[in-house]
């Protein structure tokens, strides 16, 4: 077997003819006789085959089995933003009495999903923490799906998803995670174990902050339910946004490299800042997930969360961060350039847990130069009281 960056080259691409895949548009499909367009209504029950654009053409199967090929599964459905991938999922896979145990960390949207529109359909949630060794705990015998993400958002908490999926197999329990952060390349739920992969290829996947998509990659026994909550709620995506993540997917080695690189080497150099008093990445050492990133990962991103020093009030952080030239504030992250967002996990993603102190600050490490970044998060430290300049851009 290639390795899956050669591979990337190749994927979802026509066996002759036009390079990449190009954008097909329709809503129509047009059959000989009615003879085949029953024929065709028969065989879509079990396979792929064209009939309708809600159904996906061409364009929209190639990036659904690129993705496929890269996350390792059986087959992909693709629907129009992460969040609807999610909700999507655990709607597909949760009825009513059904209880749904989640990480603490995930992407908070999720919260808010099983808060306000789960609970009306009569499903049940709770969390745990990704640092909790009897988190067996807190299964229920109406426990139906574990939904993890791994990393997690804001502090990257790894899960030891092989032994967790080893318990859920054991009592017949699904096994979910969010894999927006390793994005298919960097780390791979289903080869740890899962049954369902959802990513937001917004995110990395696409690359270039212009499109919006969730992919759900599972294995074969549950890709029917997927595929049936994709017709039933309509999910379909556009042509032209499967062409953009397809051609986001042929640099998305290489745009990783580059991401993951400059983002240790500037998590290495905030460590060391006498403002900082913590970095979380998980690729740095000393990173209390780093020995089960070693284990589980092939890689890493430009994801990094700093905690300032707990002396300083939430207005000199954020006057300091208006220092900022380089990076951009704003939601998202997985584009080709750098941003900061404030994050508060108390009060989202890890709500009722015990959390850093300090003022926490998401980055994205573009593809910008490190040196130019360093420099750029080296005005906001500067300006910080009782840190030198010196000290600052040392
Ligand atoms: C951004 C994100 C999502 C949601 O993706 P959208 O396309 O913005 O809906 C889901 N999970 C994680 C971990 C994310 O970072």
């Amino acid at each position: 077997m290639k390795a899956r960056s050669t591979r990337l080259a190749h994927m979802g691409r026509p066996a002759s003819g036009w390079a990449n895949t190009p954008i097909v548009k329709g809503s129509t499909y047009l059959f000989e006789s009615l003879e085949q367009w029953r024929g065709a209504r028969k065989q879509r029950e079990t396979q792929r085959v064209l009939s309708y654009g809600a159904r996906g053409n061409e364009t929209v199967y190639a990036l659904e089995d690129a993705i496929t090929e890269l996350e390792g599964g059986y087959r992909t459905k693709l629907f129009p933003t992460g969040l609807a991938a999610i909700a999507s999922t655990l709607l597909a896979c949760l009825k009513a009495g059904d209880h749904v145990l989640i990480s603490e960390g995930v992407y908070e949207p999720v919260r808010r999903l099983c808060a306000t529109q789960l609970v009306h359909y009569g499903i049940e949630y709770s969390f745990f923490s990704p640092h909790d060794a009897d988190w067996q705990r807190h299964l229920r015998p109406s426990t139906r799906m574990v939904y993890v993400e791994s990393p997690g958002s804001l502090l990257y908490d790894m899960l030891d998803l092989p032994a967790i999926a080893q318990i859920c197999h054991e009592r017949g329990i699904l096994l979910c995670a969010d894999n927006t952060w390793g994005s298919g390349l960097a780390y791979r739920p289903l080869a740890l174990g899962c049954d369902i992969s959802v990513v937001a290829a917004t995110k990395y996947l696409g690359g270039h902050s212009d499109v919006m998509m969730g992919s759900v990659t599972t294995t074969r026994a549950c890709f029917d339910a997927i595929e049936n909550v994709s017709i039933n709620l309509g999910q379909t995506v556009a042509a032209e946004d499967a062409f953009l993540v397809l051609r986001g997917l042929r640099t998305l080695d290489l745009r990783l490299r580059r991401h993951a690189q400059s983002a240790l080497d500037v998590a290495g150099w905030l460590a060391g800042q006498a403002a900082i008093s913590a970095v979380f990445h998980p690729a740095l050492p000393g990173d209390r997930n780093h020995a089960l990133w070693r284990r589980d990962a092939s890689g890493s991103n430009g994801l990094l969360t700093i905690e300032f020093n707990p002396e300083f009030s939430q207005a000199t952080v954020e006057a300091a961060i208006g220092e900022l030239q380089l990076f951009g504030i704003g939601s998202s992250w997985g584009g080709f350039e750098s941003l900061v967002l404030p994050v508060d996990p108390a009060s989202t993603r890890f709500a009722g847990q015990a959390t850093p102190p300090g003022y926490l600050l998401r980055l994205h490490i573009g593809l910008e130069e490190p040196a130019d970044l360093k420099e750029d998060l080296g005005r906001m430290l500067a300006v910080l009281p009782g840190l030198s300049q010196q000290q600052a851009i040392a």
